[in-house]
């Protein structure tokens, strides 16, 4: 299918075209021509598939039809997408920004953390569309500067993480202030019960929208795990790091206060990094994601607050520091690198009382993840008999290429996890290969 195919106007096939896009992903082909008819669309898609163009893109095209057939733009909102990060929220006005360069559609985007004062003079000029958080829409909302009289549209995106971060109170005061007549577009990269009660009460008969199975991981995407004791973890990171070619390494931490000390031992060992938390500034955040995005900063230490949404090109290594309690989160920490089909790294270090995690997370996965070899230095790599030096940056580059990760490397086909060059089920291969004394692989 072609972008043209999906009837789109002039102004946005010319604005995909000037982004490089050259065919639709598969949530676009079938989400946008529901979205044009004007329907409610329930989409479940894991971040990195395109959802975003998915639904501005039809949305710009109602905007400006209208916009051609007399109403003035900015007028009143007439779309809003509430988000559940500051970082979300920017990234999807930036892609309406792109996507509707030739429109004349007006954006604007809200959220907390910052001053106010420039957010309120860019929706008093008028907008059409605004991306919001629900805190600051609220805050706006309640000092008469927001008004969703107009409302004609209104996405909600990453629905399971708001609810996560309990903005159900706020989500349900801010939709008592949206008209009922209205078209809604909710994803959602996950389906729990939540989800699906909160779809009944505001989508009107939607239309189903779905890619992917559920909580698998890109199909790019090499899975690694280092079994390590957690004195060890500072050092086999900054060692990891250093003896492995990465473009963007993106680390994560379960708390706020380990990534800043994650981050100052990785200084200490020469390795340049940031770290990214909810107790940052917004103004650190955005610093933060603005050199890990240009690569001046190639490690971003982050919680799980990175988890989800963020579109940074070329992140080759997310690298699980502490691994997750909660399963599905290492679906959408993992989502962070083999994008659009690029190629992926995931480790993950796992200590004693990590195995429980881990065998959560396998279980999820429905296959166990591939052991990593111990990196020079690592202590108990030292009980092991002496290896010839490995080529690791081979090895490495073979994982960075699609359908090229190392034999017996953990790759995802299809949402299935199969290893490379081997008939038989991982299980079994873990057996034979342990039963045939061979070794693990270093990443
Ligand atoms: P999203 O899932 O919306 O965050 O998009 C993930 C990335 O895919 C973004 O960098 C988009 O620019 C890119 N993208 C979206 N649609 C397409 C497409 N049809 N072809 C190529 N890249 C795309």
């Amino acid at each position: 299918m072609r972008f043209e195919d999906l009837r789109l106007v002039e102004p946005l096939l010319r604005a995909v075209r000037t982004a490089g896009y050259r065919t639709p992903t598969p949530i676009q082909s079938s989400a946008i021509p529901h979205v044009l008819a004007g329907r409610d669309v329930l989409g479940c898609a894991q971040t990195g598939t395109g959802k975003t163009a998915a639904f501005a893109l039809p949305i710009l095209q109602r905007l400006s039809d209208r916009a051609s057939r007399g109403t003035t733009p900015g007028a009143r909102i007439r779309t809003l997408v509430l988000a559940p990060t500051r970082e979300l929220a920017q990234q999807i006005y930036e892609s309406f920004r792109t996507y509707g360069q030739y429109t004349g559609v007006r954006q604007a985007v809200v959220f907390g953390g910052v001053n106010q004062n420039p957010q309120v003079r860019a929706v008093r000029a008028g907008v059409d569309v605004l991306v919001a958080t629900p805190g600051r829409l609220l805050d706006l909302m309640g000092q008469g500067v927001v008004k969703l009289a107009g409302v004609e549209v209104l996405v909600l995106d990453e629905a399971d993480r708001m609810l996560d971060m309990g903005f159900l109170p706020d989500l349900r005061r801010i939709l008592a202030q949206v008209p009922r007549r209205r078209q809604t577009l909710l994803f959602s990269a996950t389906m729990p019960a939540a989800i699906r009660e909160l779809a009944g009460d505001i989508l009107c008969q939607p239309v189903p929208v779905q890619v992917a199975r559920l909580s698998s991981p890109a199909p790019s995407v090499a899975h690694w795990v280092h079994y390590v004791e957690r004195a060890d973890k500072p050092a086999l990171l900054a060692r990891l790091l250093a003896h492995t070619p990465h473009t963007r390494a993106l680390v994560f931490t379960r708390t706020k206060h380990g990534a800043d000390k994650v981050t100052r031992h990785l200084m200490q060992a020469g390795v340049h990094a940031a770290a990214l938390h909810g107790n940052k500034s917004q103004g650190a955040r955005t610093r933060a994601l603005a050199d890990f995005r240009s690569a001046h900063t190639p490690v971003l230490v982050a919680t799980d607050i990175a988890a989800r949404g963020l579109d940074i090109d070329d992140i080759s290594h997310v690298i699980n520091y502490d691994l997750t309690t909660e399963p599905e989160t290492y679906v959408h920490r993992i989502g962070r690198t083999g994008r659009m089909g690029a190629p992926g790294t995931a480790v993950s270090f796992c200590t004693a009382e990590e195995r429980g995690d881990l065998r959560a997370i396998e279980a999820l996965l429905r296959t166990p993840l591939q052991r990593a070899a111990d990196v020079p230095g690592q202590r108990d790599a030292r009980a092991r008999p002496p290896r010839p030096a490995a080529p690791p940056q081979a090895r490495v580059e073979n994982a960075a290429q699609p359908g090229r990760a190392p034999r017996g490397a953990l790759v995802s086909n299809g949402g299935r996890l199969l290893r490379r060059g081997r008939a038989r089920g991982p299980r079994k291969t873990l057996r034979a290969r342990a039963s045939a004394g061979s070794r693990p692989k270093r990443w």
